[in-house]
C-alpha cells in the first residue's frame, strides 16, 4: 500500500509533483537499500531465523550492547533455553547468571516475565502484531516493531538511534520522533518489512557512522539531503573517572562473595567481591579497568584479611558458572582464573 504522504512530499522536497513521482522515489530507495542489505549484510546467527523467540531475545541482548559483546550470550543463553517454555520455567537466578556480562540486568528480569506471560496467556505462541508484543514486559515500541516486522511480516517502521541517523541525515534535518517514526514508515517496504528495517539499522551500523559517514559507500547518497553534513546538535555526556576498591579473599577452590540488596536500583541482587570504603583497603593486588555507561572506574583489587567482618559467603569455584555475577565481579574472577 502507498501512503497517503510520503515523508518526501512532508519535507517538500517534491512540491508539485504528483503521487507517482514519490512513489517512484519510495520504490528507488527500497530497491537500493534492500539490494544493498541483500549483498553487504553482516552474517550474525540471529539473521539465519525468524523464530519470534530468537528475534525477540536478539533484540533485547541488543539494546544498548554491542553486536561483539552479543554474539556469545546469544549462543550460550539459546543452548541453555533453545525454546520460550525453558526460559520461563527456569529460575530467575540462572537467567541472571548466564545474563552476566551483558549489563542492564533488569532487561534479564523483564525477559524472563515476558517468557513466563507468553507462556502462561499464549500458550508459549507469541502475540503476532506490534501492538501485542508492547504488551509484553520489557517490549518497547522499537522492539514490538522490530519483532512484528522480522517474524511476522507486519509492514510496520522500527527505529532505533542507527536509523534515527540515518532518516535525519536523509530528510536534512533534525525532526521530532513523530516525524521520525513517521518518515520510516512512508519509506518502508511493504513486501520485505523486516528486512528493510534491519537494512535501514544496518546501514547505520556500518556506513551512516556517526563521525564520519561513508558516504561513498551509501546505496541511497542520491536521495540524501545532507550526505553527512547535518550539524550535531547533541554531544555524548563526558565521560568521568572514579577509583574504586574491593577485597579478595580465597581459600582452597573458594572465594569470598557479597550479595548485592534486591533494593539495588543498580544490579539488585548481584553477587560481587566486598567493597571497600578509604579506610578498609591497603596495597592493591592489582588494578583493571571497567566502563559502565559515561563513567570510566579504575578498579583496585586488595587482599581482604578479614573476610569474617563482612557480610558474604564463601563461594566454591564450581558454582561460580551458575551465580548472577555483576559484569565486573566476572572480569576479576576471569583475571584470577577462577572462572
Ligand atoms: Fe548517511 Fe551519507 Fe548515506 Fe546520507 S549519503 S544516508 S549521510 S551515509
Amino acid at each position: 500500500m502507498i501512503p497517503r504522504k510520503t515523508a518526501v512530499q512532508r519535507r517538500g522536497a517534491i512540491d508539485g509533483e504528483n503521487l507517482s513521482r514519490a512513489v517512484s522515489i519510495q520504490h528507488y530507495f527500497s530497491s537500493r537499500l534492500l539490494a544493498w542489505y541483500d549483498g553487504h549484510a553482516r552474517d550474525l546467527p540471529w539473521r539465519k531465523s525468524r523464530d519470534p523467540y530468537r528475534v525477540w531475545l536478539s533484540e533485547i541482548m541488543l539494546q544498548q550492547t554491542r553486536v561483539a559483546a552479543v554474539l556469545e550470550h546469544y549462543r550460550v543463553f539459546l543452548k541453555k533455553f533453545p525454546t520460550v517454555e525453558k526460559l520461563a520455567a527456569a529460575r530467575e537466578a540462572t537467567v541472571l547468571a548466564l545474563w552476566s556480562g551483558l549489563g542492564y540486568y533488569r532487561r534479564a528480569r523483564m525477559l524472563h516475565a515476558a517468557a513466563k506471560k507468553v507462556t502462561r496467556e499464549h500458550g508459549g505462541r507469541f502475540p503476532e502484531t506490534s501492538l501485542s508484543l508492547h504488551q509484553l514486559p520489557g517490549i518497547g515500541r522499537y522492539t514490538a516493531a522490530a519483532i512484528a516486522s522480522i517474524a511476522f511480516g507486519e509492514p510496520v517502521a522500527a527505529v532505533d538511534g542507527n536509523a534515527e541517523r540515518v532518516l535525519s541525515r536523509l530528510f536534512g534535518g533534525h525532526h521530532d520522533e513523530r516525524a521520525t517514526w513517521e518518515n520510516a514508515q512512508d519509506l518502508l517496504d511493504r513486501e520485505r518489512p523486516g528486512d528493510a528495517n534491519q537494512a535501514m539499522m544496518e546501514l547505520g551500523a556500518t556506513v551512516c557512522l556517526p563521525r564520519e559517514p561513508k558516504c561513498l559507500l551509501c546505496p541511497v547518497s542520491e536521495l540524501c539531503a545532507t550526505r553527512g553534513d547535518l550539524p550535531r546538535i547533541s554531544k555524548a555526556p563526558p565521560q568521568t573517572k572514579r577509583v574504586i576498591h574491593f577485597g579478595l579473599a580465597r581459600r582452597s577452590g573458594e572465594v569470598f562473595l557479597q550479595q548485592r540488596s534486591s533494593k539495588e536500583s543498580l544490579m539488585p541482587g548481584m553477587w560481587e567481591l566486598p567493597p571497600l570504603t578509604g579506610d578498609q583497603h591497603g596495597q592493591a593486588l592489582f588494578s583493571l579497568r571497567h566502563s559502565i555507561t559515561i563513567t570510566d572506574y579504575s578498579v583496585r583489587v586488595t587482599e581482604l584479611a578479614f573476610p569474617d567482618e563482612h557480610a558474604g559467603n564463601w563461594i566454591a569455584s564450581s558454582r561460580l558458572p551458575a551465580l548472577p555475577l555483576t559484569g565486573l565481579a566476572r572480569k576479576i574472577l576471569r583475571k584470577i582464573e577462577m572462572l
